[in-house]
C-alpha cells in the first residue's frame, strides 16, 4: 500500500518540461531528443527548416508538401522519445532566397501558398501551428513590404484554422512588437496568438503589446523572465546544425533551466511556462 501511495505521489508530481522551439537537422537528429529527455524534458515543439536545408527550390507553394511531409515524418519518430508537437515553417528568409532566383513577387505568392497548405495541415490535425515572421536583416523597402504582407497572410490562415503562429523577426524592440501585434490584429488574430520566437526576458512589456514571449533560454534569461512574470514560454532554438553544434543552445538547456526555476521555489511559474501557458496559446494538451 505504501509503495502504492508512493508511485501515485511520484506520477502526480513529474515534472513537465516543454522546448517551445527546437529543430532537428543532421547532426544528432534523435539522439538530441534524447538528451531532452535524459536532462528531464517531456514536450518539445519541432519546427521544419528553410527549403534549403531539404536541398529543395521551391517553385511553387505545393512543392513544400515534400518538407512539411517529410518534417511530420520525422515528428512522428520523435514522438516515440517525447511528445512532440510539429509546427510547419515558412521561414521568413525564404523571400531572400527564393527571391533572388525567381523575382520577389514570385517568392512572396509561393510563399503565401505554402502558408494556406501549413494551414491545411493544422485543420487537418497534422501539424498544431505555424511559422512566419519578417527579416532579421536588413532587406530593401521591397523586400520589407512582401514580408509584412506575407506574415499578415499567416496571420489570417492562423485566424482561419485557429491556430497560433510562432513568428521569427528582428530583434526585440518595443516599436517593432507593437507594429507586428497591430498587423495581427488587422487580420483578426489575437496577438496572444502571435508567439515571438527568440524573445529577451521582456515579460511585462510583451504582456503590454500582446505577443507570447517564447524566451531563449540562455543566460539568466529564465530566472529574469520568472522575476517578471509568468506569460512566457521558453526554447532553446537548438538548430541541429553539424557545422554549429549546439547553437544556438543544446538541448538540455531548458530542462536545466526549469530545474532551477523549481529548485528556487518558482515551482507555479515553471508550471506556467511549462503546461498551462502551453496549453492556452496551443490548445494542446500537456498535462495528460
Ligand atoms: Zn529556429
Amino acid at each position: 500500500m505504501e509503495n502504492l501511495m508512493e508511485n501515485l505521489c511520484e506520477k502526480s508530481s513529474k515534472i513537465l518540461i516543454t522546448d517551445n522551439h527546437m529543430h532537428l537537422y543532421n547532426n544528432l537528429r534523435l539522439k538530441a531528443l534524447k538528451q531532452f529527455k535524459n536532462a528531464g524534458g517531456t514536450h518539445v515543439f519541432l519546427v521544419s527548416l528553410l527549403s534549403t536545408h531539404y536541398d529543395l527550390t521551391p517553385l511553387k507553394g505545393s512543392d513544400f508538401r515534400e518538407i512539411f511531409d517529410y518534417h511530420l515524418k520525422l515528428v512522428s519518430q520523435a514522438n516515440e522519445i517525447v511528445r512532440a508537437f510539429p509546427v510547419l515553417a515558412v521561414h521568413p528568409a525564404e523571400i531572400t532566397i527564393l527571391g533572388e532566383k525567381l523575382g520577389y513577387e514570385k517568392a512572396s505568392r509561393i510563399m503565401m501558398d505554402a502558408l494556406e497548405l501549413a494551414g491545411k495541415y493544422v485543420e487537418e490535425g497534422k501539424a498544431v501551428a505555424i511559422k512566419s515572421g519578417r527579416p532579421h536583416y536588413r532587406v530593401a523597402r521591397e523586400v520589407w513590404n512582401l514580408s509584412n504582407r506575407i506574415m499578415e497572410h499567416a496571420f489570417s490562415v492562423a485566424r482561419d484554422v485557429g491556430c497560433a503562429v510562432q513568428i521569427h523577426t528582428e530583434s526585440y524592440s518595443y516599436r517593432g512588437m507593437e507594429e507586428i501585434a497591430e498587423i495581427a490584429r488587422k487580420a483578426g488574430l489575437n496577438p496572444e496568438k502571435v508567439v515571438k520566437h527568440f524573445s529577451p526576458p521582456a515579460v511585462k512589456e510583451f504582456e503590454k503589446i500582446g505577443l507570447f514571449p517564447s524566451v531563449i533560454a540562455g543566460n539568466d534569461n529564465v530566472i529574469i523572465a520568472a522575476k517578471e512574470g509568468r506569460r512566457f514560454l521558453v526554447e532553446t532554438d537548438y538548430i541541429d546544425d553539424i557545422k554549429r553544434p549546439g547553437a544556438i543552445l543544446g538541448p538540455k538547456t531548458v530542462p536545466r533551466r526549469v530545474r532551477e526555476l523549481y529548485e528556487m521555489g518558482y515551482e507555479d511559474i515553471a508550471y506556467k511556462i511549462c503546461v498551462e501557458n502551453v496549453e492556452k496559446v496551443y490548445g494542446v494538451e500537456i498535462s495528460v
